[in-house]
């Protein structure tokens, strides 16, 4: 039996630019590309929850501006129920993604109306997300939004998965309330350094890998961690010790949102049921796939599509 998903999150347009180099300042360059897709970690992994079968409560805010329509788009075609998707009087959140030859880039995030996913509207949701068998959130609606959701949550009794990305400045105590923490390798030190107050105690480990990383973040309190790794999979650690769960090999072309996607596959496993490892394995099944495709959200695949041959 399908499970229910909550999230708490941001919802974008992002915004691409393909150029020959990254412009430098006062200058003026042609570049291509300039189409709108819909992004948001928020929307990215309501959008990764619902295709893989999850019944998905979403809860975020949008403009009153033509870009929500385009940030939502995909959300409705998947079934993500909008009804607590706020109208604000910012604009929609928007990413200004400028890639060049070399495939580097450079984002400028406009947060927007995500800023206006606040503690009033979280208390509100509440009855509903109660309701919810999982609630994910992310780093990109205020800190003090996340803080008081993991709260009141842990309160209410509901799991919660916490992907700490972007790191934001949140109390401990507040982090060590997610059921499950997933990060990955870069975010992983920096929960780290929050967690144990800044001394990172890795003592024996000379390049902290993942497996060292999810030890140490288990040990600083949390119940449950998982790090992805890439192309290397993830691992995951809790009381009972550390696994790592293999990534398919795929050809890969566009590695955007596979995190996201990751997020989102793995919420959807827990709440249908499945142990963190299971639902990590079907997560890197789904995150596999949204790789060899271009794109975020339009790469997501719905649960029993075929998939394409491996590299
Ligand atoms: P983020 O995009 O947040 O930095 P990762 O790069 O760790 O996160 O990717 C998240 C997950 O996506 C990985 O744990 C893995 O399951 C999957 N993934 C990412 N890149 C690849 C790849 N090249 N091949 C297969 N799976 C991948």
């Amino acid at each position: 039996m399908p499970g229910t998903v909550g999230v708490i999150g941001s919802i974008n347009v992002d915004l691409t630019l393909l150029v020959d180099r990254i412009p430098g300042p006062g200058e003026t360059l042609l570049g291509s590309g300039g189409t709108l897709s819909p992004g948001g970690k928020g929307a990215n992994q309501a959008v990764a929850a619902a295709r893989q079968g999850a019944a998905v409560l979403l809860v975020g805010a949008v403009g009153r501006d033509a870009n929500a329509a385009a940030a939502t788009e995909l959300l409705r075609q998947s079934r993500v129920d909008l009804a607590l998707v706020a109208e604000a009087d910012d604009p929609t959140g928007l990413a200004v993604v400028t890639v060049d030859r070399q495939a580097e880039n450079s984002i400028v995030v406009v947060p927007g109306a995500n800023l206006a996913v606040d503690i009033a509207r979280v208390t509100a949701a509440l009855p509903r997300l109660a309701g919810c068998d999982v609630v994910v959130l992310q780093g990109e609606v205020p800190p003090q939004t996340v803080e008081y959701a993991l709260d009141a949550l842990a309160a209410a009794g509901v799991r919660t998965v916490l992907n700490l990305a972007p790191v934001v400045p949140l109390a401990a105590e507040a982090i060590r309330r997610a059921a499950v923490l997933v990060v990955n390798e870069h975010e992983a030190e920096q929960a780290l350094r929050i967690l144990t107050g800044g001394r990172l105690d890795l003592t024996g480990e000379p390049v902290p890998d993942g497996t060292a990383l999810a030890r140490a973040l288990a040990a600083a309190g949390l119940a449950a961690v998982v790090v992805t790794l890439g192309a290397r999979g993830a691992v995951l650690a809790d009381g009972g010790g550390t696994v790592h769960v293999p990534a398919p090999a795929v050809a890969a072309v566009d590695t955007t949102g596979a995190g996201d996607a990751f997020v989102g596959a793995m919420a959807a496993g827990l709440a249908s049921g499945l142990a963190l490892q299971q639902a990590c394995e079907l997560a890197a099944e789904v995150a596999a796939r949204t790789v060899t495709a271009p794109g975020a959200q339009q790469s997501y695949p719905w649960a029993g599509e075929p998939g394409r041959p491996s590299a």
